[in-house]
């Protein structure tokens, strides 16, 4: 598989998308002795992972470890790196872990190298082989030239599930009316005086933004007690730069920090395009250029109108646009609203989700964040399409209503989903079944065999 001169590959396993949700994937499937490659467009791995944003749902509301596997195994090796703040009890966000970007980007790497899994970066799928509804082998296209890659088994893990649309899987995309998910470019500063940006919330407790429904005020004294945080707020700071002209088309009303494993940076998550579909190319070009320019404008305001920012320098800029909703595919079993809201755990769920309902509008400033009080299950049926075979898809794509998505889109749960996959997907090839007979006791054994967190105390 891994000869560079071929033009035909041939794997068990293929999976596109080098994301956390890819490499979790792949990382599974090729520890149970599966030849696996990943196909990323990009030439890293980690997706939006190494934006230098803290990852989301290890602990449920109620603290319980609902992530464990491979994903717990990179947070083990970023701390011996001392890469990672560990996970941190949030009153808004539950848990957050704030990594390195750079270090996850290493770490993700080695464990694939360790794992022995192939990587071909740079690539795109261009077409598809179906016969007998059964997805049998993709053209990848990179640096002017085609690649045929014949696998057993497929993983759309590109976030933006590109091979299943390739295939014309149905999907929905955003809320009914169309609206998706804004879209945005992070980055982050150096040289911050955290004490001077604590002192001054303490001294302004308005300053920090608890959401609508909350039953506790995050108090200003918390971000103390914790090692990461995500302070939201700082909405005063920013009618003032509004009102004098300093803060100019960034539809974002209060400002998001990010705190980072090195002492002195922030991770900022302010940049916002609205009424933005990050599937067309034509969008995803011009708002990168957007967001370039909000971030010229937010680090001339930050210095002159944040506390602690007055001797900020840009750090680093995410690699690439983080875009938070586009397609969700049509699976065998679909995960709702209800299910996340009561904290359901079917018999068949192969991953926890336990992250608050986090839907940022489309078309304003604003944003909802319902509490979800406890873990909830994801049954295997929501990474399995309805009809197609060969072809399973996992992360941001995966089949759940819009609601329930606003829950199981980030890191932790993404990452605990690619394991599951990649489990299934070498199920398959060695018991030569198809991804919708897969059987799903064996596939939970394996998972908890393999660190999994499957059900709570
Ligand atoms: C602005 C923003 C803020 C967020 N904040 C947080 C947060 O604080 N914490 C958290 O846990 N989650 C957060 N999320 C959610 C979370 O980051 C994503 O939902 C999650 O990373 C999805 O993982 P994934 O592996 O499915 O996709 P991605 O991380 O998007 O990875 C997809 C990979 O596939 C590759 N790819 C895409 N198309 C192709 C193609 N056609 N061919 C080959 N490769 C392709 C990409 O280059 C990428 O490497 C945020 C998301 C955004 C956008």
């Amino acid at each position: 598989m891994t000869d560079e001169n071929a033009r035909t590959l041939c794997c068990d396993i293929a999976v596109l998308g080098g994301g956390v949700s890819g490499v979790t994937a792949a990382i599974a499937a090729a520890r149970q002795k599966k030849r696996v490659i990943i196909i990323e467009q990009g030439d890293f791995l980690g997706g939006v992972s190494v934006s230098g944003l803290g990852l989301l749902g290890f602990q449920d509301r109620e603290g319980n470890t609902i992530v464990g596997g491979i994903a717990q195994e990179l947070i083990d090796r970023l701390k011996a790196l001392h890469g990672t703040l560990g996970h941190n009890p949030c009153p808004i966000l539950n848990s957050l872990t704030p990594v390195n970007a750079g270090l996850i980007r290493l770490v993700l790497l080695e464990l694939c190298k360790e794992a022995g899994v192939s990587m071909l970066f740079g690539c795109i799928p261009t077409q598809a082989l179906v016969h007998n509804e059964r997805l049998c082998q993709v053209r990848v296209f990179g640096k002017g030239n085609f690649f045929d890659v014949k696998a057993d088994v497929f993983i759309d893990a590109t976030g933006d599930g590109d091979l299943c649309s390739l295939i014309g899987l149905p999907f929905e995309k955003g809320s009914p009316d169309g609206e998706l998910q804004p879209a945005s470019l992070i980055f982050a500063v150096s040289g911050v005086n955290k004490e001077k940006l604590l002192k001054y919330v303490e001294d302004h407790p308005l300053e920090v933004d608890t959401p609508e429904g909350y039953e506790t005020k995050v108090a200003p004294e918390f971000f103390r007690k914790v090692n990461g945080y995500n302070l939201l707020g700082l909405d005063a700071c920013i009618r003032k730069a509004r009102a004098d002209g300093r803060y100019n088309d960034i539809p974002r009303d209060r400002f998001s920090l990010i705190t980072y494993p090195n002492d002195d940076t922030t991770v900022i998550n302010n940049t916002r395009l609205t009424d933005f579909d990050g599937t067309d190319i034509w969008q995803l070009s011009r708002g990168t250029q957007e967001a370039c320019r909000q971030i010229e404008e937010l680090i001339k305001f930050m210095p002159a109108y944040l506390p602690g920012y007055e001797d900020c320098t840009l750090s680093f800029i995410a690699p690439t646009l983080g875009i938070r909703e586009s397609r969700r595919f049509v699976g065998r079993c679909c995960l709702t609203e209800k299910d996340v809201r009561e904290g359901l755990i079917p018999s068949d769920t192969v991953a926890l989700g336990g992250y608050n309902v986090d839907i940022h509008h489309g078309c304003d400033e604003g944003s909802e964040l319902y509490i979800v009080h406890r873990a909830y299950g994801i049954p295997y049926g929501c990474m399995v399409p309805e009809k197609m075979n060969g072809i399973l898809f996992t992360g941001r794509s995966i089949w759940a209503d819009r609601v329930a998505f606003g829950s199981s889109r980030i890191m932790g749960t993404c990452m605990a989903l690619g394991q599951a996959a990649g489990i299934a997907a070498s199920i398959c090839v060695q018991t030569k079944c198809e991804a919708g007979q897969v059987p799903v006791e064996m596939l939970r054994r394996l998972l908890i065999e393999n660190g999994a967190v499957l059900t709570i105390q």
